[in-house]
């Protein structure tokens, strides 16, 4: 049976952090639906357009945009074993479409962690973020630097702020998950699937943490 697991919390938990490990660990592809829209903008692709002139606000990009892209990707053959999805869902509405295309390939989501960090920490953790501009891997200034300033330890590429990391962006992202992806937490709740995971540890503990949480899971 294929394993799906949707990784929840707020912008700068650290799930692009901890997905990059967890996925590797559990053989599965992360699937970061910010990344998909990030290569696409810089392709500069319609969808990327599109999605720029929600993602540069701190604004969701609208879920049909969104779920068509999450379904083409997930409709992958690498998808066949499950998926590490991080970053999407991000609403109810997206929510319950995953719930329907997952079924539709005999899936469905296994597992959900919750990667719980207080408001005033993830100011900090996403004004200090560093993206490599190859994979989107990701540093901190404070917190998980490279080992060479400006240089991604994984590929060598350069790391660039991203624009929305700005302290006005990420407020308005902050409010935004506050109001339209919190009660995913209830919806998950409910379903019997949500994994709390105490995310203002260090990275190290979170990942051993979240390996601990989804060995059951299997
Ligand atoms: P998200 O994908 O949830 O937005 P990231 O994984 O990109 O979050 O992490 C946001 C920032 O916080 C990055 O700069 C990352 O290096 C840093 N970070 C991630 N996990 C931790 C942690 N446990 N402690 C301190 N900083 C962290
Ligand atoms: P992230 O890389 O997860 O921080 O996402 C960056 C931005 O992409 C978000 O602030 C949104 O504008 C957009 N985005 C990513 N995932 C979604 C989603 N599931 N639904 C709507 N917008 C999204």
């Amino acid at each position: 049976m294929p394993i799906f697991i949707v990784l929840l919390g707020p912008p700068g938990a650290g799930k692009g952090t901890q997905a990059q490990r967890v996925a590797k660990a559990l053989d599965i592809p992360h699937i970061s639906s910010g990344d998909i829209f990030r290569e696409n903008i810089k392709k500069q692709t319609d969808l990327g357009k599109e999605a720029n002139r929600f993602i540069t606000k701190g604004e969701l990009v609208p879920d049909d945009l969104t779920i068509a892209m999450i379904k083409e990707r997930l409709s992958r053959t690498d998808c066949e074993s499950g998926a590490l999805l991080d970053g999407f869902p991000r609403t109810p509405a997206q929510a319950e479409a995953l719930s329907k295309i997952l079924s539709e390939f005999d899936g469905k989501v296994n597992a959900v962690p919750y990667i719980n960090v207080a408001e005033h920490e993830l100011i900090e953790r996403l004004t200090g973020r560093w993206t490599c501009r190859a994979q989107g891997h990701v540093f901190h200034e404070k917190f998980n630097p490279p080992k060479r300033a400006g240089v991604c330890d994984f590929d060598g590429s350069e790391l660039y702020q991203r624009d929305d990391d700005k302290v006005e962006t990420v407020t308005r992202r902050i409010k935004v998950y506050l109001e339209q992806t919190m009660p995913l937490i209830e919806y998950y709740k409910k379903l019997g699937i949500l994994i709390d995971i105490n995310g203002e540890q260090t990275i190290d503990q979170v990942t051993a943490n979240l390996l601990k949480a989804l060995e059951k899971v299997k």
